[in-house]
């Protein structure tokens, strides 16, 4: 039965893999993932004395699934795909077998031998802190590249040397086409969460970024999801790759309890912030469809003295990163995101992700509760759905295999109106009764309450014609990061 499981998982290593490994026979339930294997230590894996040491550091004590499946296969120089989504590990699962390839073959003459290409500044910020932490006692630098920020500090950082880049496509291009990065001796390549870069457009970016490395080099491609692009992708780029595969898109974490709240759309910000007088949310990540909705809900619960941040593609580069490190240090006990700003975060400890307005993709959905639960944490998954999301929920039922616990908040009027605002001119302005009560600028009356329009310039998933403004945003413009060790 078990051999069985493992020999169906496509992460399925030879039984003399784990030889050796001082294996034991134990039931693994890893982020979301119920595989059955032979699990291994990381001390059994070649990764060098300093690796090690800060894995240790990090409180890793076994490798996850796609980091058992992934750094054998790295280690010896395959090129590799590997599907997983946020949350199993697989920034280690390249990371370390790269670090430890850059510390076994170290070039006569410092030089760029690795370069991680990521969607989002916010991701790249992410794989910098985890770089870091896996490189701290090796001798190795990097510089991070991505757009939003000065251009300055990052041309420093690549002209004072860097053996590692973590960049954005579009920004790290810019910077090419100005001749400000070599990467003649560049001999490993990553593009994380590929298929998301490809929904963003970067791929023409991608491509001529490539075309200015060496052919022969290592390329390891990650991605949610193995669609015919993602494919055609692997062809044009990677050479005879290996695929793993740790759990599927449509498996949320097993960790994770899903519930909907079924509420008329005006009543959803006072539903939200009756739920959050529970203090078991502590640490709550609510997800909205538009920039805008996310500002009116942060106002909304600050006004309920609720400590709340936002983060989306309006605030600055700077804003963003605080919003997180307070969400992290538990400052502010709400972040309110859109999708595209919270790709990937990386925030332990998440107890409830609200779905404050229904995502349109069930992938989406999956990807927004993958925030909470994460390394085997417990959490909830919260929907709210008003009766025009029922057809995207019955379908998000389907794609998850499983219907979900619908629930009544205890004490909530949900026949009430909503609280009118306190004596503010916009009570008389013919609003519906019930509406909700924080300001709204009027040009935002024509927009269908359940189904917020995505702001202008916001990314929304496959909707086509945002590369322009997702390059000026994500690579584009400005300049930041730094060179770093
Ligand atoms: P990622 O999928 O790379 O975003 O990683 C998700 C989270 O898992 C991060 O917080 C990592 O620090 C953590 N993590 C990665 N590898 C391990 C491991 N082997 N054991 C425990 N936690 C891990």
């Amino acid at each position: 039965m078990e051999s069985e499981q493992v020999k169906n998982d496509p992460s399925f290593l030879p039984r003399s893999f784990y030889a050796g490994w001082g294996a034991r026979k134990r039931r693994a339930i890893h982020w979301g993932c119920p595989i059955v294997l032979e699990l291994m230590s990381f001390s059994s894996l070649p990764l060098g004395p300093q690796i090690l040491q800060a894995v240790q550091e990090a409180g890793y004590t076994e490798p996850t699934p796609i980091q058992a499946a992934a750094i054998p296969p790295i280690l010896a120089g395959n090129d590799l795909i590997g599907i997983a989504q946020t949350g199993t590990g697989k920034t280690a699962a390249f990371v370390l077998p790269i670090l430890a390839r850059m510390m076994a073959e170290r070039p006569a003459k410092q030089c760029i031998q690795a370069l991680v290409l990521a969607p989002t500044r916010e991701l790249v910020a992410q794989i910098e802190e985890n770089v870091r932490g896996y490189a701290k006692h090796l001798p190795l630098q990097m510089a991070t590249v991505f757009g939003g920020v000065g251009e300055k500090p990052q041309i420093a950082a690549l002209r004072a040397g860097v053996d590692m880049v973590v960049a954005t496509p579009g920004r790290l291009l810019d910077l090419i086409q100005q001749r400000h990065a070599d990467f003649s001796g560049l001999k490993y390549l990553v593009l994380d969460e590929a298929d998301r870069m490809l929904d963003m457009g970067f791929l023409p970016q991608i491509r001529r970024i490539i075309k200015v490395l060496p052919k022969k080099r290592q390329t390891l491609l990650f991605s949610a999801t193995l669609s015919r692009e993602i494919e055609a992708l692997t062809q044009e780029f990677q050479h005879n790759p290996r695929t793993v595969q740790i759990g599927r898109r449509s498996n949320p974490a097993e960790t994770v309890t899903q519930l909907v709240y079924e509420v008329r759309s005006h009543l959803k910000p006072s539903l939200l912030a009756h739920l959050l007088q529970d203090p078991s949310y502590n640490t709550v990540l609510v997800f909205t469809r538009t920039k805008h909705g996310a500002d009116r809900i942060a106002r909304k619960l600050e006004s309920c003295q609720i400590k709340t941040a936002t983060l989306h593609s309006n605030r600055s580069q700077n804003q963003r990163l605080r919003a997180l490190k307070d969400f992290k240090s538990g400052e502010v006990r709400v972040l309110v995101a859109t999708d595209i700003a919270a790709r990937g975060i990386d925030v332990d400890g998440i107890s409830h992700v609200v779905n404050y307005d229904f995502p349109m993709h069930a992938e989406d959905y999956v990807h927004r509760i993958g925030r909470t639960g994460r390394a085997q944490a417990v959490g909830d998954a919260i929907s709210f759905i008003t009766p025009e999301d029922m057809g995207a929920l019955r379908s998000l039922e389907r794609f998850i295999g499983r219907g979900i616990v619908r629930k009544k908040a205890e004490g909530f009027d949900y026949e009430a109106s909503a609280p009118a605002a306190p004596a503010r001119p916009e009570q008389s302005t013919g609003r519906r009764s019930g509406e909700q009560s924080t300001p709204r600028p009027a040009q935002r009356t024509s927009q269908k309450p359940s189904q917020p329009r995505p702001e202008s310039g916001e990314w929304s998933p496959r909707r086509p014609g945002n590369q322009v403004a997702r390059r000026s945003r994500n690579g584009g413009g400005g300049g930041g990061g730094g060179r770093r060790r």
